[in-house]
């Protein structure tokens, strides 16, 4: 076994395991000289801080939190930062992976990297947020910029984190520096529709990979399990593309509506009540119902591990989209594809939100700001470059997106670590 020697995280590392697992898969049909293998396999930094903060009736609690740079072969380190209860040090290695390997997909100039906060952000006062948040960036300072490591949004963090962050960053360093957040406000240097990137990204996936097979777009059903920023932009984008959206959930279940639900509608019940439970457009469905739905596409916009090898046999879907990075565990894979589904790797479906932060990276470098447009169409370009390159490395693979990806992904990583050599 090649990965024998591979870092191993303490405590539950199943995402980063998954990893190895598809890169070890890989390296079966891929040229990687076990130098790259060797940096692949150990990530190139971990840290893990605790963050006392005061509370709003006085008392001090320290949350954990890590930030894990996986490999800059290919550039500087950029990665989003996830607040969740189940936030881990393996957890967060394998978040870090996935961005090496999705900045590679997409020939952005950046490395991977990944952190988080275990914390449930709900449960703080926007006052305990701030503090918590201000004080991650304080422990980490020396070690994030622009040229080093790049704070990018995940889920559980958003613009408003993403302008405190970049607001103790300055004033630490004494210097305003826009490009070491991206995922900022737009009067902060940030790009437009950023929240919308990678579910726009992901639709812009799924429309090119139908014309690609020639399948009709229009009238062609979706399943959505995850209504948060990915699942209600695939959502939206995805009925501008014309196709139908029949099912949608949240972590309390959801609606399913065979003519087709009202995005528009669920999106205005989701603001008010934070949940779709009750939603008259369609009848109630448990989220195994929706994941097990005769559609065209499934979209698990939600968490990893979504389709395991509990449910995967359920899936009647034609394509798997994997918009949550990990949304199908190995296991489920090979059992989806006994059935004949396609699955869209996340390196590929979901890498959106890192064209949008690569744009706001390079405007914020270059203080020279893209117009709405330009970001659309940029996004559209870098979409189609790179399904045209998965399809192509895919091709002498067996089609297998999956496999195709990674391929593609560490044979970029390998050329680069070649050419820099191992220093000193
Ligand atoms: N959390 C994002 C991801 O997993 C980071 C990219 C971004 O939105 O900037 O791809």
């Amino acid at each position: 076994m090649p990965l024998r020697n591979a870092y191993r995280p303490p405590g539950e590392a199943s995402l980063w395991e998954s990893f190895l697992r598809r890169l070890e898969a890989t390296i079966r049909v891929a040229q990687i000289h076990p130098a790259t293998i060797q940096y692949l396999t150990h990530p190139k930094r971990i840290v893990g801080v605790s963050l006392p903060v005061v509370m709003d009736d006085g008392s001090v609690r320290n949350f954990t939190a890590y930030r894990v740079i996986h490999n800059i072969a290919r550039g500087p380190a950029l990665g989003g930062v996830r607040y969740h209860p189940e936030v881990s040090l393996g957890q967060t290695c394998g978040m870090a992976a996935w961005m090496t390997l999705k900045a590679a997909v997409y020939g952005l100039p950046f490395g991977g990297s990944a952190g988080g906060v275990a914390v449930e952000p709900q449960k703080l006062s926007r006052r305990e947020l701030e503090r918590l948040s201000r004080r991650y960036v304080t422990e980490l300072i020396e070690l994030l910029g622009p040229d080093e490591d790049v704070l990018a949004p995940d889920v559980g963090t958003d613009q408003t984190i993403m302008a405190w962050f970049q607001d103790t960053f300055t004033m630490t360093r004494g210097q305003t520096i826009l490009s070491a957040v991206t995922g900022k406000p737009l009067p902060l240097g940030g790009v437009s529709l950023r929240d919308e990137g990678g579910g726009q990204g992901l639709v812009y996936v799924l429309a090119d990979l139908a014309r690609a097979n020639g399948w009709p777009l229009e009238g062609a059903t979706v399943a959505i399990q995850g209504f948060g920023q990915m699942g209600s932009a695939v959502a939206r984008y995805a009925v501008k593309e014309g196709l139908k959206v029949v099912a949608v959930s949240t972590s309390r279940g959801g609606v399913y509506n065979p003519e087709g639900l009202e995005v528009a509608a669920l999106e205005a019940y989701y603001q008010k009540w934070g949940h779709l439970a009750g939603f008259p457009g369609g009848r109630p469905v448990t989220n195994l119902e929706l994941l097990g739905l005769k559609v065209d596409y499934l979209v698990p916009a939600a968490l990893e591990g979504a389709i395991n090898e509990q449910n995967a046999r359920q899936v009647q879907a034609r394509v798997v989209v994997e918009g949550a990075n990990g949304a199908v565990t190995p296991e489920a894979e090979y059992l989806l594809r006994l059935n004949g589904a396609q699955v869209v790797p996340d390196v590929l479906a979901n890498g959106g939100g890192l064209v949008l932060s690569y744009l706001e990276w390079v405007q914020d470098l270059s203080m020279l700001f893209f117009e709405e447009g330009e970001v659309q169409q940029r996004l559209r370009e870098f979409v189609h470059q790179s399904l045209q390159a998965v399809l192509e490395r895919a091709r002498p693979l067996g089609g297998d997106l999956r496999v195709g990806a990674y391929a593609l992904a560490l044979e970029r990583i390998n050329e680069a670590t070649r050419l820099r050599g191992v220093y000193p």
